[in-house]
């Protein structure tokens, strides 16, 4: 953790910056009230409000986007004084009647380089972003390409931690993101935080569902070296494909639909490694390779039966195709477009939500 006192300091540059003519004379949030200066998480606001963190001096306290977004943080049993609390802007705009106004992008700009030192001051392994004000402010200190509409609740690598876009909780943002929805969002925060502060497994602690390795060997044996982003999608389309001319699974593998489509969380390399052992993993211009060593592939016995004959269609359908070519394979299956039915037409966010077949 950084010297407290860098903090004090910083809070005190902050008190005598005048970038913004038309905030000189506001108050500067950003004070010990933010919250704690270890969290391992932090939120991003847009700009102080009139009646909240302009008047209380606490980010997010006093008005309704304060009261919204500590209901939604009691919610998803996140304690305010395990987080850090900021804003994009540490002063409240006002338009000319005196009412709260977004901030201009000069200003965001202005303020830009006080966040990106309360992110290395904090340090956080979260970043969470309430709106596209805060979203866009993240920009200044490490870019990124994330569209608040497309990216919301998804966790991104960026810049050494993890960046959440989140919907603001104010009551504008509620027409583009209900309070339900909202609250699905705080609790997908809280998992991922669990997530970035438990230990790592170790390989010898994680669990290999073995029901899946003979198939994975299978696909492996026939496709030689294979992109892992395809794996996925393969072995999806086994499980999809296997189930339509069966009426039943094929293993119990647990697979989500992610950004990018489905993604079954039993591949999980470290798992793969250790259920297969003998896998080859290599690393080709940023993008993972799996498969084996021709000598393995001597002795190896092709699987019969209704499995092998699935995964043999499968894989002489879709086994050729490039990696963004199975993707459009897997959006059309039935499980994928009813996704994108209920995420067009109900607005829901449906990322990491299980694929049931
Ligand atoms: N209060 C804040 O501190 N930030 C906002 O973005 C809105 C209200």
């Amino acid at each position: 953790m950084f010297d407290v006192n860098e903090f004090d300091i910083l809070c005190e540059k902050v008190q005598k910056c005048v970038k913004c003519p038309r905030m000189c004379d506001s108050q500067r949030v950003l004070n010990r009230s933010g919250g704690s200066l270890s969290a391992d998480i932090m939120f991003v606001g847009e700009a102080p409000g009139r009646l909240g963190a302009d008047n209380s001096g606490i980010p997010f306290h006093g008005d309704k986007s304060g009261h919204n977004f500590e209901e939604l943080l009691e919610f998803a049993k996140l304690d305010r004084s395990r987080i850090f609390v900021t804003n994009a802007v540490l002063c409240n705009p006002r338009d000319e009647e005196g009412n709260n106004s977004t901030p201009t992008k000069i200003e965001v700009q202005n303020c830009a380089d006080h966040l990106a030192e309360q992110i290395k001051f904090i340090n956080p392994k979260i970043v969470v972003t309430l709106g596209a004000t805060a979203l866009e402010s993240t920009r200044f200190t490490s870019s990124h390409s994330l569209i608040l509409r497309e990216d919301v609740r998804t966790a991104n690598n960026w810049f050494n931690r993890i960046l959440i876009p989140l919907y603001h909780p104010g009551q504008r943002a509620m027409m583009h993101r209900s309070f339900a929805n909202q609250r699905s969002d705080y609790q997908f925060v809280a998992e991922q935080l669990k997530r970035a502060t438990k230990k790592q497994p170790t390989v010898k602690n994680l669990k290999v569902n073995t029901d899946i390795i003979p198939i994975v060997k299978e696909i492996l044996m026939s496709m030689s070296s294979i992109d892992y982003f395809k794996l996925h999608k393969l072995y999806y389309l086994v499980e999809y494909n296997y189930f339509k001319e069966h009426k039943e699974r094929l293993t119990n593998a647990y697979i989500v639909r992610q950004k990018d489509g489905p993604y079954c969380t039993d591949l999980h390399i470290l798992k793969l490694k250790k259920g297969l052992p003998e896998l080859e993993i290599r690393n080709r211009n940023g993008n993972l390779f799996v498969g084996f060593s021709t000598d393995m592939f001597r002795t190896y016995k092709h699987m019969n039966g209704n499995k092998g004959e699935t995964i043999k269609n499968v894989i002489a359908k879709y086994g050729n195709l490039s990696n963004e070519e199975i993707k459009t394979k897997v959006y059309l299956t039935t499980p994928m477009r009813n996704f994108l039915k209920l995420e067009k037409t109900e607005h829901m966010n449906l990322y990491n939500v299980p694929i049931i077949f």
